[in-house]
């Protein structure tokens, strides 16, 4: 595949495409943090289908409040722009100020993660076998926005991000193929290369297939990717590919997150409906688009430019 040497089609394109990753990792958040741990039929008979942004859920959020997904998607992006060179520590320590606020919602893994972290200054998890939830991918999109140009930079950092928290193949090729999909998409590569992504993980991992999806959304990392999968392959615009992953309920606001990432970087910032990206707060809109031009900036693409 050549999408590793393809060359931009114009940087403003870029920059618009990488603000609206990260705008897509919040407000699937938000939109999904109302469905999280709800099955399909719940969902139904309360919301019919759930479009907007009302808050509520499990953790009974006011409208436009986001969690854990798009929390640790901002200090992965303020660890790596304060940085001269990449550097996990700095992405750590910011997980560890983090967690010690007492945030909602903390998945298990990401938790003992970083508790390891604080007590013994572990930056890279041991290989775990149930390390092969959904935490590592979920914030992967800065990653992807800073290694736009080199695809093994990517695949390399994607996988040392992950290891914070989460050491598990399926977690970490998760990870790299969710980042390569981002960055396909921030170069205006064809959807079919997108398609054929997805296809190389699953022939890799038989897992990850997603024809004949059953459904399932949970906080295991193929079951994620599965639901996202099946979403923005099915979907032609940004807004019922994030609705139509929200809705399948289980770890929502995790798939919703990773699916806006994607379709964010697919269909860019005006794609994203204004109700939505205006639930979110003022300073949290200021800050996502500020990281993602200096993600960017920082890049391969933009630093050989
Ligand atoms: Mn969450
Ligand atoms: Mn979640």
């Amino acid at each position: 595949m050549s999408a590793g040497r393809r060359s931009p089609r114009g940087t403003g394109g870029i920059v618009d495409r990488a603000r609206a990753a990260l705008f897509g990792v919040a407000v699937g958040d938000a939109l999904g943090a109302t469905t999280e741990f709800m099955t399909p039929a719940e969902i139904r008979d309360r919301y019919g289908v759930l479009r907007e942004i009302v808050g509520g859920g499990w953790l009974k959020l006011s409208p436009g409040q986001v969690t854990d997904d798009t929390e640790m998607t901002l200090c992965v992006a303020r660890g790596i722009v304060c940085s001269s060179r990449w550097d996990p520590g700095p992405i750590a320590d910011r997980f560890a100020h983090w967690l010690s606020g007492n945030p909602a919602d903390v998945g298990a893994t990401c938790r003992r993660g970083i508790e390891e972290y604080i007590e013994k200054g572990r930056i890279e998890a041991p290989p775990d076998e149930k390390g092969a939830g959904n935490g590592a991918a979920m914030r992967v999109a800065p990653v992807a926005l800073y290694t736009l140009g080199d695809e093994e930079l990517l695949s390399r950092l994607a996988v040392e991000q992950a290891h914070i928290t989460h050491h598990h193949p399926l977690s970490d090729a998760a990870c790299v193929s969710v980042g390569k999909m981002i960055q396909w998409s921030l170069l205006g590569a064809p959807l079919r290369d997108l398609r054929a992504e997805a296809e190389e993980l699953a022939a890799r991992h038989p897992e990850f297939r997603f024809e004949g999806y059953d459904g399932k959304s949970s906080g295991y990392v193929v079951d994620t990717l599965r639901t996202v999968f099946d979403a923005f392959f099915s979907t032609d615009n940004f807004e019922d590919c994030v609705v139509k992953t929200v809705n399948r309920g289980g770890d929502a606001d995790t798939a919703g997150s990773i699916a806006g990432a994607i379709a964010g970087a697919r269909y860019g910032f005006a794609a994203i409906p204004p109700r939505w990206v205006n639930a979110l707060d003022a300073g949290l809109r200021e800050e996502l688009a500020s990281l993602a031009e200096r993600l960017v900036r920082k890049s391969p693409l933009f630093d050989r430019a």
